[in-house]
């Protein structure tokens, strides 16, 4: 294997942490990591929190220190994008027309930010996404030259919500549109929609809902967003968060198998035997859920990268992880572990202000636990879900009783320790 070379497209958390387990699971051959972007690989979830807020470096919030790439042998090339692969060939294609050999080739390419198709989207200066750490600087300075701090945040998802809290910490004045009727609403259940729309009101987020903008105008003094219906919002910044495109193009012109991200076995394999894929950009069969799923967070990336070493070096591991998710806005953490999706009924438990979780069932098997500022139910709800414990759902909602009292083995009835 010293002579072979693995190559892996995307350094992000799926890229880096791939190249590092490659090495540790015993790849003694070359490992090149490239990536378009040219920062050194750096961690995703901070920049709609910290990195905008701080006014950091970029090097501040980096994955490995570059001297750990180094060490570990793993060649970069950073600022490359990589045009094709030639699967019959094993080779891809850079843009400096550069042609690279592999004997694996890993894709964790992962997603782009969605820009719609409004009208006026693309004025510069005025309109960013945000995905990575360019955007975040771009849209920093945008802040800081705008006369009045009016931010208008299109989209009510996770990155829009985060975005409106960290910008609420920069004492932007801040009105949020989202399209469908409630924030979240792809994500999470109308209960905890409701809790993080009064949350966001309560820190002076103007939020407003069935609202689909339809036209951007710039101007002079303010710019104008001109929503369906015809409600016009004014702002100097305008940020998208409307969701993701998968990095799928490269995959599908090389004719790998595509069906919502590209198609991985349980061993993140694609359809050719010599390509692997992780993170965002995949599509796999999930053994827990006896289905296939697509995940878009950083557990699956990092996750699936431990497999795919594993399965290089033959030692074949299924994949088969319970999702978890979080995200952190003003002083609320929250945490989610499972998919909620097809739940038939959702039982809340109180322990105190801003402190509860949400627990989803289909009949009496728990599907997800969405827990706030409470590490206990996320902990706890995690063991109950991979287990296939059952619950006691009585207790459950009843603080007097502590959670693990509501928790009982599958058959034997009897307490989680
Ligand atoms: P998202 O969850 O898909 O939310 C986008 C929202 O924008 C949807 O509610 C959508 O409404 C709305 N929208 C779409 N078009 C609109 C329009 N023209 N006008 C107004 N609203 C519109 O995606 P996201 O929040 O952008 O997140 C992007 C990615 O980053 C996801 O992968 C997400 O998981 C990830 N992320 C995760 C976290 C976290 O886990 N903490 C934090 C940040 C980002 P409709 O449903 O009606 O289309």
């Amino acid at each position: 294997m010293q002579n072979q070379i693995c190559v892996i497209i995307g350094a992000s958390h799926g890229g880096v942490n791939l190249a590092f387990s490659l090495r540790r699971e015993g790849w003694e051959g070359r490992i090149l990591l490239i990536d378009a972007d040219p920062s050194l690989p750096y961690h995703r979830p901070p920049l709609s929190k910290t990195f905008l807020t701080s006014g950091e470096e970029v090097e501040k919030f980096s994955l490995k220190p570059e001297e750990a790439y180094q060490k570990e042998k793993i060649d970069l090339l950073l600022g490359q994008v990589v045009l094709k692969i030639d699967k019959q060939l094993k080779q891809i294609t850079l843009d400096n027309s550069e042609i690279i050999s592999y004997d694996k080739l890993i894709l964790a390419t992962g997603a782009r930010a969605l820009i719609p198709s409004i009208k006026g989207i693309n004025t510069a200066g005025i309109v960013f996404p945000l995905r990575t750490a360019k955007d975040v600087i771009n849209i920093r300075s945008a802040i800081n030259r705008a006369k009045n701090k009016k931010v208008v945040v299109i989209g009510g998802g996770y990155i829009g919500l985060e975005i409106a809290a960290s910008l609420r910490k920069l004492e932007a004045e801040v009105t949020l549109l989202e399209r469908d009727n409630r924030i979240l609403s792809r994500v999470t259940s109308p209960e905890l929609s409701t809790f993080f729309d009064g949350l966001h009101k309560s820190k002076g987020v103007h939020i407003h809902t069935s609202q689909e903008v339809v036209e951007i105008q710039q101007a002079q003094d303010e710019n104008v967003i001109i929503c369906k219906d015809g409600n016009r919002y004014f702002a100097d910044v305008i940020i998208i968060g409307v969701g993701i495109v998968l990095n799928t193009e490269l995959a599908e012109a090389a004719g790998l198998c595509i069906n919502n991200g590209i198609v991985v076995n349980e061993y993140c394999q694609t359809s050719d035997e010599h390509i692997w894929a992780i993170g965002d950009c995949t599509n796999h069969f999930s053994p827990h859920y006896q289905r296939n799923i697509r995940l878009e967070s950083v557990q699956n990336a990092v996750d699936q990268a431990k497999v795919t070493a594993k399965a290089i070096n033959g030692k074949k591991e299924v994949y088969d992880a319970i999702p978890w998710f979080w995200s952190d806005q003003y002083d609320i953490k929250l945490q989610m572990v499972g998919l909620s999706d097809g739940y038939s009924e959702v039982l809340l438990r109180n322990e105190s202000i801003n402190k509860f979780s949400l627990w989803y069932f289909k009949g009496n098997e728990l599907l997800a636990v969405h827990a706030v500022n409470n590490a206990k139910a996320y902990v706890l709800g995690t063991k109950a879900i991979k287990e296939h414990l059952s619950i006691n759902k009585e207790k459950l909602v009843n603080s007097e009783f502590e959670i693990k009292e509501a928790i009982t083995s599958a058959g034997t009835q009897s307490m989680v320790s």
